[in-house]
């Protein structure tokens, strides 16, 4: 029975929950402020998601060409299809150049131009002139191992400051009394030992929920356990019906091929080799959006012009790029062809189709990090002790599509952001008042119930089932059809829960229970994610609905706010856009048609 868990009891000022990029660039902050701070993390610091971060990380640094804070800002207005909050965004791009310089003296090995300075690639959506053209230079990199040169970098660093290191731990509930935070509460996989952790500050850093899909890029870790925590804890997730697809995933495996390789040339061809983007986006072609390409790739594959057997995939083309800028720029997507896709990429195309890449919605904050939500006619009441940061986060610079580049630099900006907020807010060793055990009483029933589980369903096949689902019916092309039926399909799916069964009940390395609790945190997002795609009457980013084809904002220029209220109920309301700058140094960017 729950009561009888061990649970061994922490004190700290601050607690990260997360340590990909953002985690650890807030915990670093808020450390080097002098507060006491903790962070969490399932895996190894060096193995989240972060790491497999390829293209870059976008600033307006100008060392390839002319750029400008305000032209890269305004690309990420237009990008977020008008579904950015502006303010944050002047905040972003204004800050990345320092972040990526921050970057730099960490010790981040970038690529270098001929000059020294920092090497910089065009990525999609990124131009000069307030996106009136040509192409602009913008996205830094390190080769094509972008995030974990970064990732590597910010780990050594925070090992500097004094940050207390709970590795391989699995954060379970957030601690809330009178709808403000109080920590977490979390299992120690390796010993089966409960923790309770005490803290002013709780910054959630956990990522993205790509594995709510069967093709996705991200990691087998990126079930959205922050997200799902938020849910339980009865606050709102935000825009969760904008899903990034990313164009290039190799067919098959899901793998990612960055946007890099396009931004050194590549190109995408159908079964008649006939370069399509052309014709969707005639200037931007194979560089233009992300949603615009995977909405071309799907329309060429569904009109009968996809390649393969089946018809159901697209060919890349790098093989007309001299072999030694493929070694020197692109080497690890040289050997990811090869072993994923069996090609030589400097004499073959490669198999790819759009895949789940990226998560837009997550938890709503402003750009100090805050969480708010919809109090009292507020929208943006801030909940007392609770921070977000990074891909689990909804800022919103994003909006309803995310440029390519434009998270790592989120990552960085916004962890730091949020540090400082809280270095300004938290005052060392204040005394926790006591709190009730009704937190731990549902972290733990929860716990103890999937323990022991045994019912006839496996957890591999429920979410089999749920990943299934979701690809059919809740992917780049949406009807009302397809996610009514889709939102009744994924209530069955999820009331699958309660047949589940696990057969190992010890607390030591369980990993089948551990992927049941990751499961149970995936089903909530699939459901307020389908349920506020089906809810949303317009075509928006990477919200496409084929039965409402034109973006509409006079009714849906506004984010969605999605609740799960026990069980399958997913509630809605909307929370307005900011459509104002944070200074007067730019003003609001008015919303056009978006065409690339
Ligand atoms: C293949 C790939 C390539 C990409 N390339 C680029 C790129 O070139 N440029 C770009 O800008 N963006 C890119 N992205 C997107 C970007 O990398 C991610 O959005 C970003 O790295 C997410 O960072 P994060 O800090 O939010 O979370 P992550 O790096 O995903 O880290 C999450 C952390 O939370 C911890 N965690 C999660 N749940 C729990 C729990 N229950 N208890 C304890 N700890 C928990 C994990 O252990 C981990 O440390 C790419 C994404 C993918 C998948």
């Amino acid at each position: 029975m729950p009561s009888a868990y061990k649970i061994v009891d922490h004190v700290y000022d601050a607690v990260v929950v997360g340590a990909g990029g953002s985690g650890l660039r807030a915990a670093m902050g808020i450390a080097e402020s002098g507060l006491k701070t903790a962070c969490i993390t399932k895996v190894f610091p060096t193995r989240s998601h972060t790491v497999a971060a390829q293209g870059g990380i976008a600033a307006s640094l100008g060392n390839m060409g002319p750029d400008h804070w305000t032209w890269h800002m305004y690309d990420t207005v237009k990008g977020s299809d008008w579904l950015g909050d502006q303010d944050a965004i002047e905040y972003l791009c204004r800050e990345a150049p320092a972040a990526v310089y921050e970057l730099e003296h960490a010790g981040v090995p970038f690529s270098r131009t001929d000059e020294g300075k920092i090497y910089q690639r065009p990525f999609g959506g990124m131009m000069q002139n307030m996106g009136e053209g040509p192409p602009a230079q913008r996205t830094c990199a390190a080769a094509d191992r972008t995030g974990h040169a970064m990732l590597h970098a910010l780990y050594q660093q925070s090992l500097k400051y004094d940050t207390d290191f709970y590795i391989e731990y699995f954060a379970l509930d957030l601690i809330m009394e009178g709808g403000e935070c109080k920590g977490v509460i979390a299992l120690c996989m390796e010993d089966g030992s409960i923790h309770r952790f005490r803290s002013h500050a709780t910054v959630l850093a956990t990522g993205g929920y790509g594995r709510c899909y069967f093709s996705a890029t991200s990691a087998h870790t990126c079930t959205g356990d922050g997200n799902a925590m938020v849910l339980r804890a009865g606050l709102p997730l935000q825009d969760m019906e904008f899903v990034q697809f990313h164009p290039t995933g190799i067919y098959g495996a899901g793998v990612l091929i960055t946007e890099g390789a396009r931004g050194e040339g590549g190109y995408l061809t159908n079964s008649e080799g006939e370069r399509f983007m052309e014709r969707y986006a005639p200037s931007a072609k194979d560089l233009a959006s992300r949603d615009v390409v995977s909405r071309s790739m799907a329309m060429e594959i569904r009109e009968g012009r996809g390649v393969g057997k089946e018809g159901d995939h697209i060919f890349l083309h790098l093989d007309h790029i001299d072999p030694k800028v493929l070694a020197e720029r692109l080497p690890g997507i040289t050997e990811t062809g090869k072993i994923f896709a069996g090609v030589d990429l400097t004499r073959q195309p490669l198999p790819v189709v759009p895949t789940v890449h990226y998560n837009m919605g997550g938890i709503p904050t402003n750009y100090h990090g805050e969480v708010v939500t919809l109090r009292g006619g507020d929208p943006d009441s801030v909940v007392p002790g609770l921070f977000a940061v990074g891909e689990a986060a909804c800022v919103s610079v994003h909006g309803a599509n995310r440029l390519g580049s434009n998270s790592l630099i989120d990552l960085v900006v916004f962890g730091r952001a949020t540090g400082k907020r809280i270095a300004a807010t938290v005052k060392p060793d204040i005394a926790h008042a006591p709190v009730s055990k009704a937190s731990e009483d549902q972290a733990l029933g929860r716990l103890d119930r999937f323990r022991n589980a045994s019912g006839g369903t496996t957890t591999a096949a429920l979410r089999l089932d749920m990943q299934k689902t979701m690809q059919r019916h809740c992917a780049v092309f949406r009807t009302t059809e397809l996610l009514n039926e889709g939102k009744s399909h994924m209530a069955e799916v999820a009331r699958g829960l309660g047949h589940v069964g696990i057969k190992d009940r010890s607390l030591i390395w369980n990993t089948d229970l551990v992927e049941t609790l990751e499961l149970d945190n995936l089903m909530g997002q699939a459901l307020v994610t389908i349920g506020s795609a089906a809810n949303r009457t317009e075509s928006r980013g990477a919200h496409m609905h084929e039965d409402f084809p034109e973006r509409d904002d006079a009714n849906w220029m506004k984010h969605t706010v999605a609740w799960l209220d026990g069980g399958d109920t997913v509630r809605l309301d909307t929370r307005p856009v900011h459509d104002y700058t944070l200074t007067d140094d730019i003003d609001y960017i008015k919303p056009k048609k978006r065409v690339y």
